[in-house]
């Protein structure tokens, strides 16, 4: 049985052709949706999906996300006692969906057609081949994911040469890709995209709002305090999907036994909104200007990802292409839906071509960076230098300065990786260099990365003032696993043990206990302490009829403790 998979940043899906339709495969808690997150639950079994999810907080040395962004490079994440490439951890998710459908259909799942997206690198797709391989799945064909949002469309269907857009805006990227069907080829013109634009920036927007509009109130807690910036920005989350159905909603936040509240209409939502809709036009004007195309000439624009049934986010693409865009696929299940097209085709030996352009740079590369948030300043920070997808070879330049009088170095630290915050992307080397010692932000330094067709990347640093120049030569990335290596990490895998399937309900109500503890004060606390600790003698006991009855009634309670929050 081959399968077609959507392996995402945030979240993954996967369908299979049946009856003549792709249908998604619901995972072991019934749902379509299993996020990308892989950890290691209290035994040191292998925990895929929501339960990990929950467990992203309350258990952050043992739980991962996000790994998408580092495949095709070298980086390692410790879990527990042991090391995992991207491709590793990859291929756990991989493991868990394959085996969904496998219970779903009472088959083996030997293929699948994976979906990545349009500017990933060649490494970055022989990664993607390689997490299938350690998964156990024969990866028939990577598909671009504009593609497969095509596919899910039909527009292959269409005889005459056709142009179209494909709009992604997710959790945390924005990608755009315009494409080009002509004679069953389907050719990738151009694609752009902005890394650090998604759903989470407008719920940062939200929360921005809504603490400016308690600023006045000394009791407010501070938003760095254990777990706080974290529950705004859910509630920031729900308030926003929840004006995409009603005009207003209130932003609740309940902290130390005291609640604030804030009404918040969809002009508001629009208001914080403005400078994020904004910057959708550039990767959009981008690539349109990389593909030599005008608006008018596009046949279709479509919406993938899930932050796209913004309501704002569809009035600004019908403003910005004149057109309503196609929308009768559910956003966030496009690609999916189109990997098992293509699954279809490749069985029936009549799968769609594709020319792929790889000759990008497939990182950000940047400097880490202090920012300033009001008097205060904070180091950490990433300073992307070239924006990953640029067409290379690429050189780009930009300019920085001393913080403090007097300074008399200034070390450059080179990054490659897409996260805001340095300790999150991967280090590639550093500059230490002498400047002559003036007042704070007098000593500029202009800073050029030259990346080139080998993937070397070459960084430069100019005192324009004096002329003098620095520089450091960094080599290829780490590059993607030999054979060998496959065959010893696949051994490895195999060793691993998961988490029982049978188990994830429970142990998905544990997580949501012990976060919901976490967050809780007082008689919520307690009372959360005896359900977990009641639920947990029943789980002992092993008897399916009252552990069921049980997880009914602890449900029903956490759902009223998490209602409490909004009365
Ligand atoms: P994706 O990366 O495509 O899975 O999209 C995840 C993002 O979609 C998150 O930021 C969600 O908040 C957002 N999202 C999902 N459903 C909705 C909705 N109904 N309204 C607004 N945003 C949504």
């Amino acid at each position: 049985m081959i399968v077609g998979i959507d392996l995402g940043t945030t979240n993954s899906l996967v369908a299979v052709w049946r009856d003549d339709a792709p249908q998604l495969v619901p995972n072991a808690l019934g749902s379509v949706i299993t996020p990308s997150v892989v950890g290691l639950d209290d035994q040191g079994l292998i925990l895929v999906g929501q339960a990990a999810r929950e467990r992203l907080q309350t258990h952050p040395q043992l739980t991962t996300a996000l790994f998408k962004r580092h495949m095709g490079s070298g980086h390692e994440t410790t879990l527990g006692q042991r090391r995992f490439r991207p491709e590793e951890l990859s291929a756990l998710l991989l493991r868990s969906l394959k085996e969904d459908v496998e219970r779903a259909y009472g088959e083996p799942v030997e293929e699948a057609v994976i979906s990545v997206p349009a500017y990933f690198s060649d490494a970055q797709r022989k990664a993607t081949r390689i997490a299938g391989e350690l998964a156990g799945l024969k990866v028939e064909k990577l598909v671009n994911e504009p593609t497969a949002a095509a596919l899910a469309y039909g527009l292959h269907h269409k005889d005459r040469e056709t142009s179209f857009l494909v709009f992604d805006l997710g959790g945390g990227t924005f990608d755009v890709s315009i494409l080009e069907l002509f004679e069953g080829v389907m050719e990738v013109r151009a694609s752009a995209g902005d890394n650090f634009l998604g759903g989470e920036d407008f719920d940062t927007a939200l929360l921005q709002h809504f603490v400016a509009s308690q600023r006045e109130d000394a009791q407010f807690p501070d938003i760095n305090g254990s777990g706080i910036l974290h529950r705004l920005r859910c509630e920031a989350e729900r308030v926003r999907q929840a004006l995409g159905q009603q005009a207003s909603e209130t932003f609740v936040f309940s902290h130390g036994g005291r609640r604030w509240e804030l009404e918040v209409t969809q002009d508001d939502l629009q208001k914080v909104s403005a400078a994020l809709l904004e910057r959708l036009r550039g990767p959009i004007e981008r690539a349109l200007r990389d593909a030599r195309i005008r608006v008018a000439d596009l046949d279709e624009v479509l919406l993938v990802g899930g932050t796209t049934r913004m309501p704002l986010v569809r009035k600004l693409a019908a403003g910005l292409f004149g057109r309503f865009p196609a929308l009768h696929i559910n956003p966030d299940e496009a690609v999916a839906l189109g990997a098992a097209v293509q699954a279809a085709l490749k069985s029936r030996a009549a799968a769609l071509e594709e020319v792929v352009l790889t000759d990008v740079c497939p990182y950000t590369l940047g400097i880490e960076t202090t920012m300033q948030f009001g008097r205060q300043y904070e180091s950490g920070h990433y300073l992307p230098i070239i924006e990953r997808n640029s067409v290379v070879p690429v050189s780009r330049v930009k300019t920085v300065q001393t913080l403090q009088d007097g300074q008399a170095r200034v070390l450059l630290q080179i990054f490659q990786g897409e996260s805001r915050l340095v300790k999150d992307n991967i280090p590639l080397g550093e500059l230490d260099i002498p400047v002559p010692p003036r007042k704070a932000g007098e000593v500029k330094l202009d800073v050029r990365f030259t990346y080139d067709n080998n993937g070397i990347l070459e960084a430069e640093v100019t005192l324009p003032d004096s002329g003098e120049r620095h520089s450091l030569v960094i080599e290829k990335n780490p590059g993607v696993l030999s054979p060998e290596e496959v065959r010893q990490r696949l051994a490895e895998l195999a060793s691993l043990k998961v988490h029982p399937r049978n188990q994830q309900v429970n142990t998905l109500l544990l997580a949501r206990l012990e976060r919901l503890y976490q967050e809780s004060l007082g008689e919520a606390r307690s009372q959360l302490a005896q359900l977990a600790g009641a639920f947990q003698q029943v789980l002992a006991e092993q008897d399916p009829a009252r552990i069921e009855a049980m997880r009914e009634a602890v449900q029903v309670r956490l759902d009223e403790i998490e209602q409490s929050v909004w009365q």
